[in-house]
């Protein structure tokens, strides 16, 4: 029997992961909140730490969104930080601070989708239902040969309710692990790992079914970013991004935008001098700064989930101010010494280690 395969291999193999620890349902859904779109390599590191600072919930959703985005600097896709503190709130005010246990109540929370939702109420409160991601869709769909003869729209659908059919009563907790365990190691994307595999004896792929035609993933979007180093007295210019976009609530170098969906071909074709235009436009306009570009510093390339950014940071300084230097609660002047108060995404942390070190002072004789 599959399930019987599965649920003894992942009792051999599952790997050591701290949330795996006890059952905890606000670890489990820190957890899972960062492990979207996100490696457990990458997530471990963070989640040892954001927990040091927020061990339980009521401590998360008594938090200053900057603190909690402060944690979170450098794990990217921060719209999740955003959703993961907004709903502790909610559930610290509306559910007495304990995580909902059914998957409908865990839907009307910010930030839960279908599987976030799946993967708590399943993990953390033993519910029989499915928590379909990358990893235990594609052990699915191979398991099943379903590759190619289900149309993409009805596809999730089918997933869901076959696999509601295959929770061993008692065990939704440990066999959508298994299952999310299976994909991760053994089940890889390009290369599964069949002869190694619990359920080898079950599987359509293995049997050389449909041969595990790969779905078209997502479309990669490339941009090109002008980012101004805007520099006066030692302190450069930092506004915190407003609105619900990318770097929403994180603090950033002014940037701007210069071809938002081209490929690869118009990118090549991107002047310098319309940059540099557009870059000036952008500081007089929104920060009444008019400014001098002294010179660029070394494009540096930045992935987001479907948008692979091309850096190209120019050092400015300033030459005249429309009114007073700029400063309120969204826009700082900074020494770069400080930088590390706020928090800043990966991407714009690259910039500021591009930054060379002031002049020598010289010294004063007598
Ligand atoms: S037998 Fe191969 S294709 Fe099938 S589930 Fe196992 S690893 Fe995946």
């Amino acid at each position: 029997m599959l399930q019987r395969s599965l649920l003894r291999w992942y009792a051999g193999h599952q790997r050591n992961l701290p949330w795996r620890k006890k059952r905890d349902p606000y670890w489990i859904m820190v957890s899972e909140f960062m492990l979207q779109q996100t490696r457990v390599e990458t997530v471990l590191p963070y989640f040892e730490r954001f927990l040091k600072l927020f061990p339980t919930l009521p401590s998360l959703a008594q938090a200053s969104l900057h603190k909690v985005l402060k944690a979170w600097a450098g794990l990217g896709y921060y719209a999740r930080a955003r959703h993961l503190h907004q709903a502790a709130k909610i559930i610290w005010r509306n559910f007495a601070g304990k995580i909902p246990s059914t998957k409908k109540k865990l839907l009307s929370l910010p930030g839960f989708g279908p599987y976030t939702a799946g993967a708590v109420a399943s993990l953390a409160f033993n519910r029989p239902e499915p928590a379909l991601d990358g990893n235990v869709r594609r052990v699915l769909l191979r398991v099943h040969g379903l590759w190619k003869s289900v149309p993409r729209n009805r596809l999730e659908k089918i997933l869901e309710k076959f696999i509601k059919k295959f929770i061993p009563a008692g065990r939704a907790s440990d066999f959508n692990q298994a299952l999310m365990e299976l994909g991760a190691l053994i089940c890889i994307p390009s290369q599964p790992r069949c002869p190694s595999c619990p359920v080898k004896n079950f599987c359509s792929y293995q049997r050389g079914g449909d041969k595990g035609k790969k779905r078209s993933g997502k479309k990669i979007r490339k941009e090109v970013w002008t980012v101004a180093l805007v520099e006066q007295e030692g302190r450069f210019l930092l506004h915190r991004q407003e609105g619900k976009g990318l770097l929403a609530g994180l603090w950033q170098f002014p940037i701007v935008r210069v071809n938002k969906k081209g490929d690869a071909g118009e990118l090549k074709k991107v002047k310098e001098l319309k940059e540099r235009k557009a870059l000036r436009r952008m500081l007089q306009e929104k920060f009444g700064l008019r400014i001098k570009i002294k010179g660029s510093l070394p494009p540096q390339d930045h992935s987001f989930t479907h948008i692979q950014v091309t850096m190209k940071p120019f050092l400015c300084s300033v030459v005249r101010l429309s009114s007073a230097l700029p400063v309120s609660k969204n826009v700082r002047w900074i020494k770069p010494v400080n930088f590390s108060r706020y928090p800043i995404s990966k991407a714009m942390s690259k910039i500021a280690a591009l930054i060379p070190d002031p002049p020598p002072r010289e010294a004063t004789s007598g």
